[in-house]
């Protein structure tokens, strides 16, 4: 079984700033519903959490992501 460690990608990445362009890296922390994935799943740590919120409702905005495909 590969290990599974639970640790914020953007800080191993050394991510400062979440890029709401980046579509590819935001769309693995949304379901398919276009809901935000909780940071306990993910193991993003909460500063980068919050980033990704932003970053996702920056997305939206731009209408980058498809959220309204219902
Ligand atoms: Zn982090």
């Amino acid at each position: 079984m590969a290990k599974k460690v639970k640790v914020c990608k953007f800080c191993q990445e050394k991510i400062e700033e979440i890029d709401y362009k980046d579509i590819g890296t935001i769309r693995r922390y949304i379901t398919p519903r276009g809901k935000i994935i909780s940071s306990k799943q993910t193991g993003t740590c909460s500063r980068h959490q919050r980033q990704l919120a932003k970053a996702i409702k920056r997305a939206r905005f731009v209408a980058l992501l498809p959220f309204m495909k219902i």
